[in-house]
C-alpha cells in the first residue's frame, strides 16, 4: 500500500515533519522528484535538521529510504547530509539509490547561477541548485545516469558530447571558464565508486515490497503550485511535485497509491519569485513571518524571507484537486493563536469578477483577494493532543477551511516537533493502526 505526502501550496508546508511522523507506521520512504533545492525541517529527539536530499525516514532505523529514478542526485550533497547525521549521533539509516537516477553535476549549479545572474531582475527565483539545467539535460537525453558512472569510457564520451554546447554558453554567453571533460570524468567516476554500495534497482525493490504487503510513503518536494504543468509557470520548479508523478519518479504502479495526503499550512507562505494573492505587507507580514514555522518564515535552503499571507482557499482547493488529495494535513495551526480575527481568502477578484477557480498565471497578476473574516481563539494550542480539546474557534477555523478546500482535514499539526500532531479521525491515517 502506498501513501503519498505532497504539498498543496508553494512548498514549505511542513511535509518533512509529517513524513517523519508517518514514517513510524511505514516500511519504506521514497523521494521521487526534485533534488537538494528545498529543505525539509525536522525536529525530533536528535535535534533539528534541514534535510535537502535525504528522505525524511532516515531517523528511523527500521525504515528503508529510497532515492528514486526521478530525483536530481547531487552526490556530494548526499554524502554531506549523511555525514551531518552521523556527526549528530543519528544511527546510520538504511538508504538505497536508484541505478537509474541521474546525477546533478557541478556544471548544472554553475549554469543555474550564471543564468540567474544574467537574468538579473527578470529571474525566476531559482535556488541556484542546478535543478533547471539538470532536468533540461535529462529530457535532452544528455544527462548521466548513476549506472553510467561505473563505466569510465562511457562516462567520458557522454560528458564530452554534453559539454560541446555548454562550453559555447560558458565562453560566449556567460564569459566564464570552459568545462573540462577529463577532470569531470575523474571526479564523477570517483564519486560513483563512493556511491556504489548504496546503488541498486530500486524499482524492483519497491515492486517486491508491494508484493510483500509493505507500507510505502512517497515524499513530495515543493508543492502543487510549483508543478511545471499545473502551477504558476514559469515560477515553478522543473519536475512534477504531483502525487501522480510519484508513480514515474519512484517507479511504482499508479493503482498502488491508495492515499494522497496534501499538506497545507494554516496560512500561506511562499519563497522565491511568484504570486501570493493573500500576501501581507508591512508590520502584519513581519509579525506572521516572525511567528511562523519553528523559527520564523525563512527559506530552509536559502535563508530568504518567505512571503507570508492569510490562508488561500482558492489556491489550496486547486492544489488539493491537482494532487488528487484524499485528505489534507493542516500544519502550523498554533502560529495563528495570537490573532483576534483571521481572514481567509475565499475568492479572487479579477477585472471586476469574483473567481473561485485558481487562474492561469497572467490573470494572477491582476487578482486581488476576497476575504471572509473568522474569529481568532487567542490561546496557545501547543501541547493539546486531542482534537476536541482545541478551542471552539480554532475548530471552527479548521471546519471552514475544510469546506472551502473540499478535502477532509484529518491531521492538524500544532507545533514543529514530532509529537505535536493531532489526528482528527483517529486511526484513519495513522499507519500504526493498520
Ligand atoms: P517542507 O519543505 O514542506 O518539509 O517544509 P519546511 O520544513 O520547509 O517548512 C515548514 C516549517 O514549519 C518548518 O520551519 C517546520 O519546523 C515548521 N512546522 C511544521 N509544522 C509546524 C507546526 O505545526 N507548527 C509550527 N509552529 N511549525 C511547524
Amino acid at each position: 500500500m502506498i501513501r503519498a505526502i505532497v504539498g498543496a501550496n508553494w512548498g514549505d508546508e511542513g511535509k518533512g515533519k509529517l513524513t517523519d511522523v508517518l514514517a513510524e507506521g511505514s516500511d519504506i520512504v521514497v523521494r521521487f522528484q526534485g533534488g537538494a533545492n528545498a529543505g525539509h525541517t525536522i525536529i525530533n529527539q536528535y535535534g533539528k535538521f534541514a534535510l535537502h536530499l535525504l528522505p525524511s525516514g532516515v531517523f528511523r532505523t527500521r525504515v528503508m529510504n529510497v532515492i528514486g529514478p526521478g530525483v536530481a542526485l547531487d552526490i556530494e550533497e548526499l554524502i554531506r547530509e549523511l555525514a551531518s547525521l552521523k556527526d549528530r549521533d543519528v544511527p546510520d539509516p538504511q538508504l538505497v539509490v536508484s541505478d537509474r537516477a541521474q546525477v546533478l553535476m557541478d556544471f548544472h549549479v554553475l549554469l543555474d547561477t550564471y543564468e540567474e545572474e544574467r537574468l538579473a531582475d527578470r529571474k525566476f527565483g531559482s535556488t541556484k541548485s542546478g535543478i533547471a539545467p539538470f532536468y533540461s539535460d535529462k529530457f535532452a537525453k544528455v544527462g548521466i545516469q548513476v549506472c553510467q558512472l561505473f563505466e569510465k569510457d562511457m562516462l567520458h564520451a557522454r560528458l564530452t558530447g554534453s559539454l560541446v554546447k555548454k562550453n559555447v554558453l560558458m565562453k560566449h554567453l556567460y564569459h566564464k571558464p570552459e568545462l573540462n571533460a577529463d577532470e569531470l570524468t575523474e571526479k564523477y567516476y570517483a564519486l560513483g565508486q563512493q556511491l556504489k554500495p548504496m546503488v541498486c534497482n530500486t524499482t524492483r525493490l519497491l515492486h517486491d515490497a508491494l508484493r510483500d504487503g509493505k507500507r510505502i510513503l512517497l515524499e513530495g518536494q515543493l508543492g502543487a503550485l510549483r508543478d511545471p504543468d499545473h502551477g504558476i509557470y514559469p515560477y515553478t520548479t522543473s519536475s512534477s511535485p504531483i502525487a501522480g508523478a510519484g508513480t514515474v519518479g519512484a517507479g511504482v504502479p499508479a493503482h498502488a497509491i491508495a492515499e494522497v495526503i496534501a499538506v497545507t499550512k494554516a496560512y500561506s507562505s511562499s519563497v522565491g519569485t511568484g504570486f501570493l494573492i493573500s500576501k501581507l505587507e508591512g508590520d502584519e507580514a513581519e509579525e506572521l513571518r516572525k511567528r511562523g514555522g519553528d523559527a520564523g518564515e525563512y527559506g530552509a535552503k536559502t535563508g530568504r524571507p518567505r512571503d507570508v499571507g492569510w490562508f488561500d482557499a482558492v489556491a489550496t482547493r486547486y492544489g488539493c484537486m491537482v494532487q488528487g488529495a484524499t485528505q489534507c494535513a493542516m500544519t502550523n495551526l498554533d502560529v495563528l493563536s495570537y490573532l483576534d480575527e483571521i481572514p481567509v481568502c475565499t475568492a479572487y477578484k479579477i477585472d471586476g469578477q469574483e473567481v473561485t477557480d485558481f487562474p492561469v498565471t497572467p490573470l494572477l497578476a491582476h487578482a486581488t483577494p476576497v476575504y471572509t473574516v473568522l474569529k481568532g481563539w487567542k490561546t496557545d494550542i501547543r501541547g493539546i493532543t486531542k482534537y476536541e480539546d482545541l478551542p471552539e474557534n480554532c475548530r471552527a477555523y479548521v471546519d471552514f477551511a475544510e469546506k472551502a478546500i473540499q478535502t477532509p482535514v484529518t491531521i492538524v499539526s500544532n507545533g514543529p516537533r514530532r509529537e505535536e500532531v493531532i489526528y482528527r479521525t483517529p486511526g484513519a491515517v495513522n499507519g500504526t493502526s493498520r
